[in-house]
């Protein structure tokens, strides 16, 4: 598949790899026909361009949650702290005008809507049933398991749940997000569809 990537997509700061950016906007271009979708943990934008090009298509809405505040390994002395998205006043970094720039220049204002919050208070007031979730925040085992508990209910039958930095293998990275990948695929409600390298897809079957 041949995405037709935004102008401004080199310079946007993120994690997602090309083929997993790849597995997401196919993915949420059949989810999308359906109902929204709800991405945890946006950053800078990156995984949201993906997901916000599918809807675009579509005419749906993602809508993007993060507090943009950053998680732990972002904030100063830790591994991907990133300076330039540091905030004096608050001392941790702030990626709202990173992220709202990124969202503008790749023109999907209208294909995006980000809620300002922690995705634990946005889901305990959510109503709207989901095409998709890509949980893709904290990396605690508190945070992961709470994405996965207060949103897995939300995606109709037939929809989708992507996890990112699904890592089986403890060497390559922190277990949690791959500790709620097993909890979901034994709750029985959803099955692995694909996987690409950390993205794992799961579909809702019950
Ligand atoms: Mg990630």
């Amino acid at each position: 598949m041949n995405i037709k990537l935004p102008n401004n997509f080199s310079r946007v700061k993120g994690f997602m790899d090309p083929m997993e950016g790849e597995c997401l906007y196919r993915t949420a271009l059949i989810a999308s026909e359906n109902a929204p979708i709800v991405e945890i943990g946006s950053y800078c934008g990156k995984s949201t361009i993906y997901l916000g090009m599918a809807c675009k298509e579509n005419n749906s809405i993602v809508f993007a949650i993060d507090h943009h505040t950053g998680s732990e390994e972002n904030q100063v002395g830790w591994e991907y702290h990133d300076s330039e998205l540091f905030d004096d006043e608050t001392g941790r970094i702030n990626s709202f005008p990173s992220f709202r720039r990124n969202i503008r220049d790749a023109n999907l204002e209208a294909s995006v809507i980000p809620i300002v919050s922690s995705s634990a208070l946005v889901s305990k007031f959510w109503t709207i049933d989901l095409s998709m979730v890509f949980i893709d925040g904290g990396h605690s085992m508190e945070a992961a398991k709470a994405d996965l508990d207060n949103w897995s209910d939300k995606v109709i039958h037939g929809g989708f749940l992507a996890i990112h930095d699904v890592f089986p293998n403890p060497d390559d990275g922190g277990r949690p997000p791959y500790e709620i990948y097993k909890l979901a695929i034994t709750s029985k409600k959803f099955k692995e569809v694909e996987s690409v390298k950390s993205l794992k897809i799961l579909q809702r079957v019950s």
